[in-house]
């Protein structure tokens, strides 16, 4: 054997790889890497279809270092519409940046390439989103089961096209307020909800009874930190503390199963105090959209 075809032999080709190794590094790479390495060649595009990678892994664009202008925003979307390209309708979940600006069409683009998804974590602002478009995303995620909304207008909408589209849909996280309408809304087409949380939001005392009282199969209510209050302005309404949420609820014919609430003395609670007496009653945070006490609702 001759010098150099000891070395060839030494030296293993990278796309000799196997399968399994190639999964678990394309699995650590952020979103961006991963979109490059899929296009290198056929092969390591293969694992990045492999539909067992899309099931196990979340299209997480909530990491995303900048907040994005309209520019950054759609090539944002570009990037997820081959991501989900190559995922052939097997994405699972979808989480946007919190920021992103996303109008009807590229909304229903997206809603067209993941057939398959169960959980979708809203952005924070949808100022272009229509009943119409609502309607023709929603029909395209039957399958649906969770969801975060973050913005009081559209939340309606989307609960009466999940309660159209949507049969198996059990999960619901609003970082939008509690309103009297989104509560009836929310029992009239979505009545068979499990998990429900409105936790560090203003919550109407009517709206939070409501709730309890006709989501029959309602089993995880968390309403920690949150304001509850019985008017639409801090200068007309009478606020309930934390500790009074039981008591709130005592003499329901029927309790969750698992009701979340705190003392009312943590910082949070603090923090959403101030924010409403200040009148900052519109302004879903990012902190908050983020996090949950329902695991399955953190991102
Ligand atoms: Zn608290």
């Amino acid at each position: 054997m001759n010098k150099k075809n000891k070395s060839s032999e030494e030296i293993r080709d990278w796309r000799d790889m196997s399968f399994d190794v190639l999964m678990r590094i394309f699995m650590a790479l952020n979103l961006v890497d991963f979109a490059a390495v899929s296009m290198v060649c056929s092969s390591w595009r293969d694992v990045c279809r492999d539909p067992s990678f899309w099931i196990a892994n979340t299209l997480d664009l909530s990491k995303w270092k900048h907040p994005p202008t309209p520019t950054l925003s759609s090539k944002i979307v570009s990037l997820l519409s081959s991501l989900l390209n190559l995922s052939n309708g097997q994405a699972h979940c979808l989480i946007f940046q919190f920021q992103i600006y996303i109008d009807n069409r590229d909304f229903f683009k997206i809603a067209q390439r993941s057939p398959n998804l169960k959980r979708l974590v809203l952005p924070g602002w949808f100022p272009d989103f229509t009943k119409k478009g609502i309607d023709l995303a929603l029909e395209q995620w039957k399958g649906l089961e969770s969801l975060t909304i973050t913005n009081t207008y559209i939340a309606t909408l989307f609960l009466e096209a999940i309660g159209k589209y949507c049969p198996n849909f059990s999960e619901l996280k609003l970082t939008c307020h509690l309103t009297l309408n989104i509560a009836t809304t929310l029992a009239k087409h979505v009545p068979k909800l499990k998990v429900l949380s409105v936790q560090s939001v203003r919550v109407n005392k009517n709206a939070l009874v409501h709730v309890v009282k006709k989501l029959k199969q309602l089993e995880i209510l968390n309403v920690t930190h949150s304001f509850i209050v019985t008017g639409n302005r801090p200068d007309n309404t009478e606020i309930y503390p934390q500790h009074s949420i039981p008591t709130l609820l005592k003499n329901m014919p029927r309790q969750p199963t698992t009701l979340m609430y705190c003392n009312g003395f943590c910082d949070r609670c603090q923090d959403v105090f101030i924010g409403n007496m200040m009148h900052k009653w519109r302004d879903p945070k990012e902190q908050i959209w983020c996090e949950d006490e329902i695991p399955s609702l953190q991102i």
